[in-house]
């Protein structure tokens, strides 16, 4: 091509080149780790014991809300930073640590304010459905209100400032109904947003069906999938986006039925879910390893799994996700010798560069 001829070349030194990671499922914004909670778990508390002494996510709303923007952004960025230096060139991320439009929308301008400052790609999610606030809890004022509050005066607002382009529920146990939820996953279309649905991790609830019946671009987590579920998602256009890393931090025996999935003709994909809570990493390489140890993928599905299948969940699969003349050049180099060595080696990063649209945006060398 005319254009290649004044391209700068660069040399890969023999190592295995990809496309870069695309993460379809992240938190990235929120104020502090809780590593006091993991030793917490590790002592023998569970995730919800935890959460209903008030850790867990009201943990990180409570601090979230307390901190500036500034301090906010600088941490995320340091973030999006490491991520480019693990391969990841395009990330989801989502709101749901504010609880409150003030700092659900600090959030979301946040995420808009980092797309344009820094190298990733950022797709922004309005998670406002994350779980009750505390301001609705104990009976202080009943939970319909708040999915209320969502649908008639936040959801118009995102879409009116253009602040996300998805917007997802966290439909579980503990958190939303599948009513509820489908009442702001339907509010939230009729604005315009796409969907994205946090279903079936805690407990089999209906939520992959809404998934479905709703068209949502991606049904996340999926770990408590009945057989008929398997069927209907395998005969569905939702992208069913496996997060192992919250298996794994967990420290639980049961990860989701990526295999089964796969073998039904699903669309699968993978992600980090990076958050404080269930899974601190940013490393996709982590997650492929996880993917093919404990969910029996193989290294070549894992791949394709957090490349070109998680770019369609995010509507993004004509663009990024796969080596192809007339997609953006988003690449990732790593000093192996084989694809297969990437989650062979695990917990190690072999990332040595991360190439956005052409440019360089990280390099070891
Ligand atoms: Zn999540």
């Amino acid at each position: 091509m005319a254009g290649a001829r004044r391209a700068n070349k660069i040399d890969a030194h023999g190592g295995v080149v990809l496309a870069g990671s695309v993460d379809s499922h992240t938190h990235l914004v929120f104020p502090a780790s809780r590593a006091a909670e993991y030793e917490q778990r590790i002592s023998g508390a569970t995730y919800e014991e935890i959460a209903r002494r008030g850790g867990g996510i009201l943990n990180s709303v409570r601090k979230l809300r307390e901190m500036g923007a500034t301090e906010l952004k600088e941490r995320a960025r340091a973030k999006l930073a490491q991520f480019a230096a693990h391969g990841t060139t395009t990330l989801e991320a989502k709101s749901g640590y504010g609880l409150d439009w003030p700092s659900e929308r600090r959030i979301l301008l946040i995420l808009r304010e980092l797309a344009r400052a820094q190298a990733l790609e950022i797709v922004s999610t309005f998670l406002g459905a994350h779980v009750l606030p505390p301001e609705f809890r104990g009976g202080k004022k009943p939970a319909d209100d708040y999915v209320e509050l969502i649908c008639r005066e936040w959801l118009p607002h995102v879409a009116e400032e253009n602040l996300a382009e998805f917007c997802d529920v966290f439909c579980d146990r503990g958190a939303f109904t599948v009513a509820q939820s489908r009442r702001i996953l339907t509010a939230a279309r009729a604005c315009g947003l796409k969907l994205r649905v946090h279903a079936e991790q805690l407990e089999r609830t209906g939520a992959a069906r809404l998934a479905i019946q709703l068209h949502a671009s991606s049904a996340d987590h999926l770990e408590k999938l009945t057989a008929g579920d398997i069927r209907a998602l395998a005969n569905s256009d939702v992208t069913c986006t496996m997060l192992p890393g919250c298996c794994f931090h967990l420290g639980l025996a049961h990860y989701g039925p990526a295999r089964k999935l796969i073998e039904a003709g699903a669309i699968v994909a993978l992600a980090t879910d990076f958050n404080p809570g269930t899974s601190p990493t940013l490393s996709m390489a982590v997650i492929l390893s996880l993917a093919c140890t404990q969910m029996r993928m193989t290294p070549a599905e894992a791949i394709a799994a957090s490349t070109i299948n998680a770019a369609y969940s995010l509507g993004r699969h004509e663009s990024i996700g796969s080596l192809e003349v007339g997609k953006f050049a988003d690449m990732a180099v790593f000093d192996v010798a084989d694809y297969r060595e990437i989650p062979y080696y695990f917990g190690v990063n072999h990332c040595v560069m991360t190439v956005k649209s052409g440019g360089v945006i990280y390099s070891r060398r």
